[in-house]
């Protein structure tokens, strides 16, 4: 049982097994049938699957292709970029000036060598905070903050760095350099820092502020950059607004604020508008009073750049001692005024005892000598006039010196006064053969307003040199006159001379005081160094300059340039009508043209020859002339001689010879051959006055305005002279120098006795001393006028007042006036001369008196030979 229970079980289970196995065959079938199925569409798939993978793999490995060079770019640019910021950072290391990057909270986060080494001693690392920094340095004493609170100081560093821009900020170190610092923030709230050492120009700055003058700089923008301590002072009220930055405006606009201008007060804008305008002229000096009474000088120049700088300099002192030395400049000039006013009285009393010495030899020459007596007497004369020159060089100067010389303007003839002061040179001149030459400009008027005594002692001084320093040639005035206006002229005065000459070295100084030229040429001659210096001083003093130019050996011109108002209307030249043709003979081209430049004016043809001969030629050529002007003195034929042959040849017309010594060419002249002898040089009035002699069918020639009436010859009674004189001396020299005249002569010795003899004696002319005691002639002369004055009273009929001449030693200014105010018509200053007082009593000799005298022809007008 068991066995076949066994058995049937195992057969139940192999039947069961293959049931199975049939079962999982089907499945199995079927399930391969599906997995065929399955892996038909997997490897459809697979075969798609790899072609993708297949191209994706070509890609991938494009791709890695790509990216390995990307990587190399990248790898290549970082290398670059780490390279150039190492080169970075190592030119910032480089350069002197610091700089460093904070972070937004303040924080270093780099900086260069330099900005590590800016702050002294003390270690920048990374990481620090800008305020530690500053904290640090105020803590280990490395900077100086100038005594402010080192809190405050702090804060006011920190929190300017919220300003924007922010201000720099300069700090001190204590071992003696400084560093500014410039700071900005960056977009992303980075600070950047530069610190750059200033050290160079803080201490020009120092130096600046060590100056004593003020010292301002302002920029183009006109912001004050930098002021001094000494400027700030100057400008004390407005101290608070000199901060750099402030333009000038703002700070003039502070100080009116302040009220610190008060030429300013109520008209602030303009003032301003004032000040700004000057402020932008630049006014290169100025002074002015600071507000503490100093004086203060300014001066303000225009920078390179547009800018201006500016020096104030404290001159109170420099002003203090310019006063001190003005004070006594006026002290010393005062005493120099003094001192000539001295010299001035000085040498008039000297003049007074030289008249008497002077004029008692000129009448002991007169009396009967032998030729020794004779000799010492002229002595006598010529060195007691030489001394009178020296005494009145001296006088004049020390009056211009004393500032007490007055100019006496009056009407003259100018032409005149050089033509007789070329004929009292005459002499002199005709010594030695020189040609004394005048030149008047034929369109120049002649009549003036000036000081004829003046401008004669002017010419006497020139033309007197210029014939002392001449030995031979000429001498030749020129006068050229420009019209400056209606009634003026402005006059040239030249003199030129052919001698010496003055080396150019003396030139400049010529016209000083005392000045001679000394050398072997000229020290022969005499003077006293102040003709030229008196010379120029006058003319200075009339308004005009003086020059002179010289060659030596050649020569010298002299010149001055005067305005002189015209007396009178332009004086036509009043031709001499009917002479129409001229010979002119002179052997020296200047007089030759001089004569053609008279003459041709007046409507004469002139024909001008050399010589003696060339002019006979022009004769036998046929030529006709109305009238022949020679010269006497010339090589080969003199002017006589041609008149002789002229005559021998049958001509008639006038002939006139002109000479330097008419005496001599009188005595060689035989009877008839000359028309007239005219002394040379020509005054042109008297040359146009005899050609109107030989001008026939013409007016009366009007006379001349200057040349006074001769005296008749017959007449009543004689004229009766007083003279009033205490000094006996004088009087004796008075009397004697009248002796050969035919006077009724009168003598008082003071004042009283002369009104006394006034009314006695009625004295035609009145020759009064001022100085005499009791009554002086001033006095005596206002009694005369006053009793003059009763007697012509309204019923009477009064005579004519009598002509008083004051006679004085009193040359000195102030006297004139007095002597004038007293009703005295004229004076005469000491020593007399015989000359002058016989010209006295001629022009007022009375119409029923007579004046003969031997001398007569003494009494001549002005231009005869005096020599
Ligand atoms: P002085 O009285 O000595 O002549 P001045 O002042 O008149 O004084 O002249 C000064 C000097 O100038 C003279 O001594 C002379 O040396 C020089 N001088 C003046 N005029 C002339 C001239 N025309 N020619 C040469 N030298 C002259």
């Amino acid at each position: 049982m068991e066995l076949t229970e066994r058995l049937a079980r195992e057969r139940r289970a192999r039947l069961a097994a293959e049931r199975l196995l049939e079962q999982r065959t089907r499945e199995l079938s079927t399930a391969n049938q599906r997995l065929a199925l399955h892996a038909r569409a997997l490897s459809d798939q697979i075969v798609e699957q790899r072609a993708q993978t297949r191209f994706a793999l070509s890609e991938a490995e494009t791709l890695k292709g790509q990216n390995s060079r990307y990587q190399q770019d990248l790898q290549r640019v970082r290398g670059a970029v780490a390279m150039a910021e190492t080169r970075l950072w190592e030119s910032l290391d480089a350069i002197r000036d610091g700089f460093a990057v904070f972070d937004s909270g303040l924080n270093l986060i780099v900086a260069n060598r330099a900005y590590c080494a800016s702050f002294g001693g003390l270690r920048v690392e990374p990481g620090m905070s800008y305020r530690f920094l500053l904290e640090t340095l105020l803590a280990r004493e490395l900077i100086e903050i100038g005594g402010e609170d080192p809190a405050r100081w702090l804060d006011r560093m920190m929190n300017r760095l919220d300003l924007d821009p922010i201000p720099p900020a300069t700090l001190h170190f204590t071992e003696g350099f400084w560093v500014r610092l410039a700071d900005r923030r960056a977009r992303d709230g980075d600070l950047a820092s530069l610190a750059v050492n200033t050290t160079e120009q803080m201490r020009i700055r120092a130096a600046i502020e060590a100056i004593a003058d003020g010292f301002v700089l302002f920029d183009r923008e006109d912001r004050l950059q930098f002021c001094n301590q000494s400027y700030r002072d100057i400008y004390a009220a407005s101290a608070p607004a000199l901060q750099p930055g402030t333009t000038f405006e703002e700070i003039l606009r502070y100080g009116l604020r302040i009220g610190q201008y008060p030429d300013a007060v109520g008209r602030e804008e303009e003032w301003l508008a004032e000040r700004m305008r000057e402020h932008r002229g630049l006014s290169a000096l100025g002074e002015h009073q600071a507000e503490d009474g100093r004086w203060i000088r300014s001066i303000d120049k225009a920078t390179p750049d547009g800018g201006r700088v500016g020096l104030r300099m404290d001159i109170t002192q420099l002003r203090a001692q310019a006063e001190a030395l003005e004070t006594a400049r006026r002290q010393a000039e005062a005493a120099n005024r003094a001192k000539s006013a001295f010299l001035a009285n000085m040498s008039h009393e000297i003049r007074t005892p030289m008249n008497g010495v002077v004029g008692m030899a000129e009448l002991l020459c007169d009396t009967g000598l032998n030729d020794e007596q004779r000799l010492f007497a002229e002595t006598i004369r010529s060195s007691g006039e030489a001394l009178l020159v020296i005494i009145n060089d001296v006088l004049d100067y020390s009056k211009i010196e004393a500032e007490r010389l007055t100019l006496h303007p009056e009407p003259f003839d100018l032409e005149r006064t050089i033509h007789e002061v070329v004929m009292l040179l005459q002499p002199r001149a005709r010594a030695r053969g020189l040609d004394l030459m005048i030149d008047y400009d034929v369109l120049l008027p002649t009549r003036f307003v000036g000081d004829p005594g003046r401008l004669r002692q002017v010419l006497t001084n020139l033309i007197g040199n210029a014939v002392k320093f001449t030995e031979t040639g000429h001498v030749l005035t020129r006068v050229v006159g420009i019209e400056t206006g209606p009634g003026s002229r402005q006059l040239h005065v030249t003199i030129e001379d052919t001698g010496i000459g003055i080396p150019p070295e003396h030139l400049d100084r010529i016209f000083g005081e005392f000045n001679q030229v000394e050398d072997e040429r000229n020290r022969k001659f005499e003077g006293t160094g102040l003709g030229l210096t008196i010379t120029r001083r006058l003319i200075e003093h009339m308004g005009g300059t003086v020059w002179v130019d010289s060659a030596p050996g050649k020569g010298s011109s002299f010149g001055f340039r005067l305005t002189l108002d015209l007396a009178e209307a332009a004086d036509p030249i009043r031709p001499p009508v009917t002479i129409r043709s001229a010979l002119v003979v002179d052997d020296r081209f200047i007089n030759r043209t001089i004569l053609e430049r008279q003459l041709t004016p007046c409507g004469i043809e002139v024909v001008l020859c050399r010589s003696g001969a060339e002019a006979l030629a022009a004769v036998e050529a046929g030529g006709r002339f109305d009238i022949v002007l020679t010269d006497h003195e010339m090589p080969g034929m003199d002017g006589v001689t041609l008149a002789e042959r002229l005559r021998a040849a049958g001509l008639t017309m006038p002939i006139l010879l002109l000479s330097s010594s008419p005496t001599q060419a009188r005595a060689h002249e035989s009877a008839g051959l000359l028309d007239a002898i005219m002394q040379k040089p020509l005054l042109r009035a008297e040359l146009y006055a005899r050609l109107r002699e030989f001008t026939e069918d013409l007016p009366e020639p009007q006379p001349e305005p200057e040349a006074p009436a001769p005296p008749p010859l017959s007449k009543a009674r004689q004229m009766r002279v007083l003279a009033a004189e205490d000094n006996m001396t004088n009087q004796l020299v008075f009397r004697k120098m009248l002796r050969d005249l035919d006077l009724d002569l009168a003598f008082a010795s003071n004042g009283r006795e002369a009104l006394a003899l006034w009314e006695s004696f009625a004295p035609d002319l009145i020759f009064m001393d001022i100085s005499m005691p009791e009554m002086d002639g001033k006095e005596a002369a206002r009694r005369i006028r006053a009793a003059e004055s009763e007697r012509a009273g309204p019923e009477a009929g009064g005579g004519r007042p009598v002509p008083i001449i004051a006679l004085t030693a009193h040359a000195m200014e102030g006297d004139a006036e007095a002597i004038l105010a007293a009703g005295i018509d004229l004076y005469m200053t000491k020593p007399l001369r015989k000359a002058a007082i016989l010209k006295a009593l001629a022009d007022h000799c009375p119409a029923d008196a007579r004046l003969s005298t031997a001398s007569a022809a003494d009494v001549a007008p002005a231009g005869v030979d005096t020599g």
